[in-house]
């Protein structure tokens, strides 16, 4: 690894004067907003699922009494209540009172309202303020369900709830006829209004990549097709409990993710390899991965700066070639799996992926700002008199240095031998090669000797 001195440093996200985002792909991935894995937790559940629904209902695939829907939809809500309470979602959990209370304030025949009246008015209100309550919901940061964190959006939702009903009530016609005038299709405003929403959420939910921005989106989707198709009870009633569906999803999605990925890294977790390992079928090979001396690279550049180097590792890690699958089994250790796959047949994914790490730099924009302490301190310390202010001063309009860092790992490789095809032997052998990369001046990658694994095996004989 190699270590410039200690600036002190303000860690930013660059790589080359070319590319200013090459260099840290964690934050790079989340703004080439189509790469494969934010595509995949946007559409995964809540996009096939609402388009299965679709075709079916659609084709007449699947056809379902208005009972049954009914018992659907509060199946789904009760659920989606239950797991958000259990999972402390608070943003599903809200997301499933506005779709409650939307869907309870629209009257269930309201396809045979008419513009004017109070009923389509309320179909109207809610095809505005559903979006904006969903933007809303989205922005809120996730705090648990507790009722100090939902109690203001809370309020807020009981007074929408008093003012379309003061309003609509207030315009109502009396004596209106409901049956004989032809059925308004949705207002262009409140189009705009979804379509607003959708977007907004349709990025968020792919910068984030969490199950509960993505369902907030899918959500939204099928709301708006439940109104769109009101001429059609049935198939609005489909969409509905989709809504619902999708949002109680990825209460479940969430957790499972919390368990099995590693939340700085996104890669999958110790959990995910422990489970991984008990699939494997000779022939396999497993490589243990070590970041070389990053406990002086955390001492040197702070905590922060170590956890964005995990980052990088972690991202050049995921994009291993050879059908490699990449774990964070803890700290700063990493396990690639190759199924299917002898050490030898890795050895240049392996180098492949050594050099592109080691390659792989990104800058630290080094000021002196960092030298002053944050908060008060700061004020006391540097500025509190008028020299030390001019010093102040002078220290942050001096530019800004830069510096560029890169970090080596390495690697242990093993696969089952002649003499034990157990995966925790080769695990061990894996390490065992690791710990000789090291000894044997770091940054390279060593095999798993046969010899070695006799000895051993002769050994425990
Ligand atoms: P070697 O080349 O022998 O592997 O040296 P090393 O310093 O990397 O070895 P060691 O395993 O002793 O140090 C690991 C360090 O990794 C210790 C700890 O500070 C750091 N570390 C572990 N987990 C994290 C993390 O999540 N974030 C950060 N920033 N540092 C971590
Ligand atoms: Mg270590
Ligand atoms: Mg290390």
């Amino acid at each position: 690894m190699r270590l410039p001195e200690p600036e002190r440093a303000i860690p930013y996200l660059a790589g080359n004067q070319d590319n200013p985002w090459e260099g840290l792909s964690t934050r790079s991935d989340a703004l080439s907003l189509w790469n494969k894995s934010s595509f995949y937790s946007l559409i995964m559940p809540g996009g096939v699922l609402l388009l299965l629904v679709a075709v079916a209902v659609h084709t007449g695939w699947v056809s379902m009494a208005a009972p049954s829907l009914a018992f659907l939809y509060y199946c789904a809500l009760g659920a989606g209540a239950l797991l958000a309470w259990r999972f402390h979602s608070s943003r599903i959990f809200l997301a499933l009172i506005v779709l409650f209370l939307a869907k309870t304030a629209i009257p269930p025949n309201f396809m045979h309202m008419a513009s004017g009246t109070s009923a389509w008015d309320i179909v109207v209100a809610a095809g505005v303020l559903v979006p904006v309550n969903f933007i809303l919901i989205a922005s809120i940061e996730e705090r648990g369900l507790v009722w100090t964190g939902i109690a203001p959006f809370a309020l807020f939702l009981f007074v929408q709830v008093v003012i379309v009903n003061v309003l609509t009530r207030a315009a109502e016609t009396p004596g209106a006829s409901v049956h004989h005038v032809a059925v308004p299709s949705i207002p262009t405003y409140v189009l705009v209004a979804f379509a607003g929403a959708a977007i907004c959420l349709l990025v968020r939910a792919l910068v984030t990549c969490k199950p509960p921005d993505a369902a907030l989106f899918w959500a939204l989707a099928a709301f708006f097709l439940s109104l769109e198709f009101h001429r059609a009870p049935r198939v609005s009633a489909a969409y509905s409990v989709t809504a619902f569906v999708v949002l109680a999803i990825s209460v479940v999605e969430s957790s499972y993710l919390l368990a099995y990925r590693d939340e700085l890294t996104n890669l999958p977790s110790r959990r995910a390899f422990n489970d991984a390992i008990l699939r494997l079928q000779a022939p396999f090979s497993i490589a243990a991965i070590d970041i070389d001396h990053f406990k002086k690279f955390n001492d040197t550049y702070g905590h922060d700066t170590g956890d964005q180097v995990l980052c990088l590792v972690a991202s050049r890690l995921a994009r291993v070639t050879g059908g490699g699958q990449a774990f964070r089994c803890g700290g700063e250790e990493f396990a690639i799996l190759f199924p299917g796959k002898t050490c030898g047949e890795v050895m240049q994914d392996l180098e492949q992926l050594r050099a592109n790490i080691q390659s792989s730099e990104f800058r630290i924009r080094g000021s002196d700002r960092r030298q002053v302490p944050r908060g008060a301190d700061r004020r006391t310390g540097r500025t509190r008199t008028r020299r030390h202010k001019g010093d102040a001063i002078r220290q942050l309009a001096r530019p800004r240095t830069e510096t560029a860092i890169s970090v080596t790992v390495s690697i242990g490789v093993a696969g089952p031998s002649s003499i034990t095809s157990a995966v925790e032997e080769v695990l061990r052998a894996a390490d065992k090669a690791l710990y000789r990369a090291k000894a044997n001046g770091r940054n390279r990658i060593e095999i798993s000797s046969r010899r070695v694994d006799r000895a051993r095996a002769a050994g425990i004989a």
